[in-house]
């Protein structure tokens, strides 16, 4: 499949931004541009927002009042379809953000398995009825109903993943949503609006949109048709769309940058830690907010896991994310090279040992070698700022309760990891890393039945689980006296 230009989805139609403004897509493997986007900018602002602002209301009527086993079998449908398009969706998804194919493959699947468990679960937002205190010919209801239109705001790093963890629980709910994601990375969020269209999802309940972000929020969340807004990306926007979002008074999930704290006690299996975080390390190039950041292993086995990680870095293979073997691909943009060189930089001036990688390879695309830093410094910026990047920093703890206070020192609290094979350490470890997800001993499992999301600096709000469908419903209470 060739690579397409992507343009807005409004109404369920595919349109041009009004005065016909497009911005450049590039491959990250190359640099080149592979081709365009729609860019609902300033001039058209209202002409093409608006028109999705008025296409998200009409379509919010629609689907609320649709039950929820014909909500269901639509999803199903665009599952499906997703299934069978996973290849060249796959494809389209590598081109503009470099992962891997057989990670982009993945991605594509994982997203159907998300939006069939969000089908079903819509199913099962019930509503109660609760007894009177005074008078049986009093009916109390409690009933869910969808919130209303939704604004959501994806980022690059799982261009449909982002979008599909919001979409399933806002559409199995009866909301219509309209979705800004990321102009890196265009296509392949088209291809799963296209998806949802061909299942028959009536027009205007999913809209799509491109621009300039600030501009979009901006204007999106203060419209009144909006009812919910959502984002995923870093804390720094994140503060400020939650903060627009609460002066207009609307709910919000905020799906934010982390800086996941990884314990290696003594007794822990070594081997397995090295290979299970080096797997999660450097999937998707690092660019995951619940990728593995700031290693903590205990003094006594620090040196052997560094060499053991370190080997694993440097066996994997880099290159092209299309080519046959490829392990992991290029950083989605110019901006993640430059953070890697500071922060790497930084690291090494302020004492750090380099035990794998620690450069850019070659000249064209955005290729940074698997990189292992030893002994670094807890002031740091690796220690303190999220990499989102191929970097895994490692530092020596003596007590867990050290560890523990480490882990907990910076404001983000999305995920951790620890390796132990002490049940002791894994209670305590339980109960006092403050994340939204931790993972003990293996690598992580963002199913879509269990909840994910942050706590702290890291947002609030699930986008897993049953707790994510809560998020797009009002609960409300009706009394009625039939006698
Ligand atoms: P960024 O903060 O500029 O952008 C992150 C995402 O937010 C992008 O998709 C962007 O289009 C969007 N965005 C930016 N400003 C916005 C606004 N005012 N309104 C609506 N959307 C807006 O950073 P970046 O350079 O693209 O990415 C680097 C940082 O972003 C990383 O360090 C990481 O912390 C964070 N990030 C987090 C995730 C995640 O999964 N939590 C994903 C991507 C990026």
């Amino acid at each position: 499949m060739s690579y397409p230009d992507t343009r807005l989805f409004i109404r369920g139609q595919w349109r041009d931004a009004a005065d016909g403004r497009t911005l450049p897509v590039r491959n990250p493997a190359t640099g080149q541009e592979i081709g365009r986007v729609a860019h609902a900018g300033l001039p058209d602002l209202d002409a093409a927002l608006d028109a999705a602002l008025d296409a998200a209301r009409d379509g919010f009527v629609v689907w609320r009042e649709t039950p929820p086993a014909e909500r269901c079998r639509v999803m199903r449908r665009a599952a499906g379809l997703l299934r069978e398009r996973a290849a060249d969706i796959a494809g389209l998804l590598t081109r503009e953000q470099g992962k891997p194919v057989g990670e982009a493959t993945i991605e594509v699947k994982a997203a159907a398995d998300i939006i069939e468990w969000f089908a079903e679960e819509g199913m099962r937002a019930y509503g109660r009825v609760v007894p009177s205190r005074a008078d049986p010919a009093v009916r109390q209801l409690v009933l869910k109903d969808p919130v209303g239109p939704v604004a959501a705001f994806t980022p690059w790093n799982f261009p449909i993943n982002q979008v599909v963890r919001k979409l399933a629980a806002a559409l199995a709910t009866g909301c219509s949503m309209l979705v800004k994601a990321a102009e890196e990375t265009p296509a392949s969020p088209a291809a799963l609006v296209q998806a949802f269209a061909n299942a028959g999802l009536p027009d205007g309940v999913l809209g799509l949109v491109y621009g300039d972000p600030a501009q979009i929020s901006g204007h999106l969340i203060a419209h009144p048709t909006i009812r919910k807004v959502t984002f995923t990306g870093s804390t720094a926007v994140g503060k400020r769309l939650a903060a627009l979002a609460g002066s207009h008074m609307k709910r919000v999930t905020m799906e934010l940058g982390g800086h996941a704290p990884v314990i290696v006690a003594e007794d822990a299996d070594l081997g397995r830690a090295a290979r299970v975080l080096s797997a999660a390390k450097f999937r998707n190039a690092g660019q995951v907010c619940i990728s593995p950041t700031r290693f903590l292993v205990q003094r006594t086995v620090a040196q052997e896991f560094a060499q053991a990680l370190a080997a694993h870095a440097r066996e994997l293979k880099v290159g092209d994310g299309l080519q046959q073997g490829t392990q992991m691909g290029p950083l989605a943009n110019p901006r993640r090279i430059e953070a890697m060189q500071q922060l790497t930089r930084d690291a090494l001036e302020q004492g750090a040992t380099l035990l794998a990688g620690g450069k850019r390879i070659g000249e064209a695309g955005n290729f940074w070698a698997p990189t292992v830093l030893g002994d670094v410094p807890r002031q740091a910026r690796v220690f303190n700022e999220e990499p989102f990047g191929p970097v895994a920093a490692i530092a020596s703890f003596d007590t867990l309760d050290e560890a523990i206070a480490e882990a907990n020192r910076l404001p983000y609290g999305l995920a951790g990891y620890a390796f132990t094979s002490s049940l002791r350490n894994a209670d305590l470890l339980s109960r006092r890393v403050e994340v939204g997800m931790l993972w003990i001993n293996m690598p992580a499992t963002p199913w879509p039945e269990l909840p994910f999301g942050g706590m702290k600096d890291s947002g609030y709000g699930s986008e897993g689980g049953p707790e994510a469908l809560e998020a797009y419903l009002n609960v409300r209470s009706v009394a009625m006296n039939c006698a």
